[in-house]
């Protein structure tokens, strides 16, 4: 699942090429190729109907990002959500329709990763914003912007940790879970928003914390640097455009690289690489999550 960084690629990406271009037309089938029919999103047919009537003919004014929720804002008081769950990500370029299948001439664009758009923007530039989602788990509806404090996708999710999070207020939202596991309690996204599988597995190696430590046992020194790793770790991977282990892509098609600095997430049974430890990377459910730590240096 695309977390923080990636999200932040995304959003990186659609503030190149997006603002100031209106949004022409809309196409989906997510209502035709989903079974979860929730009413509030365009998986809905009638709420996919809303949609397009309230988008089309907007322009776009910036995207942000809110945890792992893009938000695009329009110029008519209303903000696009797009959380990406799974498999989701969006494409920009050219694309052309063939009955309802979508099909580029970019190389990167046409990735097998890149191949199962359920839902397109035409754009006043001739170019389209395609969401490609193999699982199809996306979450895509619209909100209008002013109403932003109500919506509960938002509101209930805890600081950022790059932006908002000091050492004081991470150690205060890790203690609101004091009987959590460390791991659970990082990935929840009330505490702090944006984390996910990856980047809880590889903050906790580099900490050398194990993932299912109680969060009222760890020691303030501990705690200090789970916070230092978060935002050294987080950088690291928005600087290297993302994790392309699985299926995220950047808007233009292309994968990112921190896939390739991994020291526990999927290494499982690999020699452990923090200098001077002998110990191996295992694997272990933690909380219904698959975790990846050392054996050795990551302690309770
Ligand atoms: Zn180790």
């Amino acid at each position: 699942m695309p977390e923080l960084p990636e999200v932040t690629t995304t959003v990186m990406g659609l503030n190149e090429v997006l603002p100031n271009l209106t949004i022409t037309d809309v196409w989906s089938d997510y209502f035709l190729r989903t079974k979860n029919k929730q009413t509030d999103t365009i998986k809905n047919k009638k709420y996919f109907e809303y949609f397009t009537r309230c988008v089309v003919g907007s322009t776009v004014l910036t995207t942000e990002r809110r945890g792992k929720n893009i938000l695009i804002r329009l110029d008519n008081n209303h903000t696009i959500l797009i959380h990406m769950k799974m498999t989701g990500h969006l494409l920009y370029g050219k694309y052309r329709q063939n009955l309802n299948v979508w099909k580029s001439d970019d190389p990167f664009l046409s990735d097998p990763f890149n191949q199962f758009i359920h839902l397109v923007f035409t754009l006043s530039n001739g170019a389209h914003l395609a969401f490609s989602d193999m699982r199809k788990f996306a979450k895509v509806t619209l909100f209008e912007t002013n109403t932003q404090d109500t919506i509960s996708d938002l509101s209930l999710l805890g600081p950022e940790p790059l932006e908002q999070t000091s050492p004081q207020l991470f150690t205060r939202q890790l203690q609101k879970k004091p009987n959590g596991k460390i791991k659970t309690v990082l990935m929840d996204q009330g505490v702090v928003a944006g984390i996910g599988n990856i980047y809880s597995d590889e903050i906790l190696w580099s900490a050398g914390v194990h993932p299912e430590t109680v969060v009222k046992n760890i020691s303030k020194e501990n705690i200090l640097k789970i916070f230092t790793a978060m935002k050294k770790i987080l950088q690291q991977s928005i600087q290297m455009g993302g994790d392309s282990m699985s299926d995220y892509r950047n808007i233009y098609g292309k994968r990112g690289e921190f896939q390739h600095s991994h020291k526990a997430y999927r290494q499982t049974g690999k020699p452990c690489l923090k200098k001077g430890c002998s110990g191996t990377i295992v694997r272990k459910v933690i909380g219904g999550r698959s975790a990846h730590f050392c054996d050795t240096h990551q302690t309770v």
